[in-house]
């Protein structure tokens, strides 16, 4: 097999093989006449309002749909996923169930790359992979089925810019979160590459004190362990600094810390300076930057007696959805329509906690107009069947099944 029929990063042109599948497994019906409706939905004394972007974003549904193509293109070869292709839990059990296996994650099993063989195809999630993994893939040479979206390349560019140009990356993002590692691994890979990840615009204001007043660089090192390159030296690294973001971050809070960090650079090298010290670039993708308009434009609303934002609770841009939503009215993020336990009892993640759990009370009673909105990882089946369940336990009829 020649090289390009190893390596593929486009879909194999069988959109209508998998159409059907696609549909039964993500469309809904009920949120297709939510959008005809204005993204409303009144049914008995309950008035349901959708955001206006909501759901799978385009990099989501290439790479769903590139694994649903994969499956049918190599219906006898064993199909491995790196990790799980998004953070959607239906998403995933759906391609576990068609024969497609993890090697990391929480689906992996403990399986690792060593499991495959030159015989295997392997699926690259929308997230990409570091560095590292890819050579180890193509060494292996199996076939290479890449779904990283365009978005994320777009930063891994960015960012090998600057380590080019000898900045070190400082990356507003997650550290643990699949994106943002294959991104620090860019930079690793530039000789004399450096990284630094900063979660919130707390830690970046560790950084910027450090770099208007220097300090203790071990106490720093360690704050920020497992979030920086090996043998990161706060006193070389922090001298030039090139930003960029995970593109599923607040893009509010982002903004927030490239001005942080450039006027700490000014308030130590001065303005005429700035230039060599620091550079900055947007990179929140535009899938995520629209989600959180929209959900903004929602929370304005002033009629709206609570948020219910769906999506996986490892999903970054869900997570920021719930924390706008949060800040305005009650706001609950959930899985699934499971969720909902009944019109008193309702589990979530809430803002800021890394586990679910139950809250009471959740429902008024009586006329209510409810918020939501789903994540870009999250299908529309997903939406609908979450509205179907809010229905079911306010006694209101939902009419015909998805
Ligand atoms: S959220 Fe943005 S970066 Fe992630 S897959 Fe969608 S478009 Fe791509």
């Amino acid at each position: 097999m020649s090289d390009t029929s190893r390596y593929h990063r486009r879909g194999f042109g069988l959109k209508a093989e998998i159409a059907q599948s696609f549909r039964e497994h993500y469309h809904s019906e009920l949120v297709d006449e939510i959008r005809a409706n204005g993204f409303t939905l009144r049914r008995g004394d309950l008035t349901i309002r959708v955001a206006r972007e909501f759901g799978f974003c385009v990099g989501v549904g290439r790479a769903v749909e590139m694994a649903y193509e994969t499956r049918v293109r190599f219906p006898d070869r064993r199909i491995y996923l790196t990790n799980e292709i998004i953070h959607n839990p239906q998403v995933n059990e759906h391609l576990a169930k068609m024969g497609v296996e993890f090697l990391h994650g929480r689906y992996g099993e403990g399986r690792g790359l060593d499991a495959v063989s030159s015989e295997d195809v392997v699926i690259i999630p929308a997230f990409g992979i570091g560095v590292q993994d890819l050579e180890a893939l193509r060494r292996k040479g199996c076939v290479l089925v890449d779904t990283s979206c365009g978005s994320v390349v777009n930063v891994w560019r960015h960012v090998e810019r600057c380590a080019l140009a000898g900045f070190t990356c400082m990356i507003h993002g997650k550290a643990d979160h699949e994106e943002t590692k294959a991104t620090c691994s860019r930079a690793a890979a530039i000789e004399n590459g450096a990284y630094i990840v900063v979660r919130d615009i707390g830690e970046a204001m560790l950084i910027c004190d450090y770099i208007r007043r220097g300090g203790d660089s071990e106490a720093l090192r360690d704050r920020f362990r497992g979030a920086c390159s090996p043998g990161f030296d706060p006193d070389r690294h922090l001298e030039r600094i090139g930003l960029s973001n995970q593109t599923t971050m607040l893009s509010s809070e982002s903004n927030r810390i490239a001005e942080a960090v450039r006027q700490a650079m000014i308030d130590r090298y001065g303005e005429a300076a700035l230039d060599e010290h620091f550079r900055s670039f947007e990179t929140i993708c535009t899938a995520t930057q629209d989600r959180q308009d929209a959900m903004l434009e929602l929370c304005a609303d002033p009629s709206i007696d609570l948020f219910l934002i769906v999506g996986g609770y490892n999903s970054s841009n869900t997570t920021h959805l719930a924390e706008i939503a949060g800040r305005h009215k009650p706001s609950y993020h959930i899985c699934g329509p499971d969720c909902i336990v009944s019109a008193e009892a309702i589990r979530h993640k809430p803002p800021g906690g890394r586990e679910e759990t139950v809250a009471t009370g959740w429902l008024p009673e009586g006329p209510c107009t409810v918020g939501m909105t789903s994540g870009a990882s999250t299908p529309d089946s997903d939406l609908g069947a979450t509205i179907r369940r809010l229905l079911e336990v306010r006694g209101i009829p939902s009419g015909p099944e998805d």
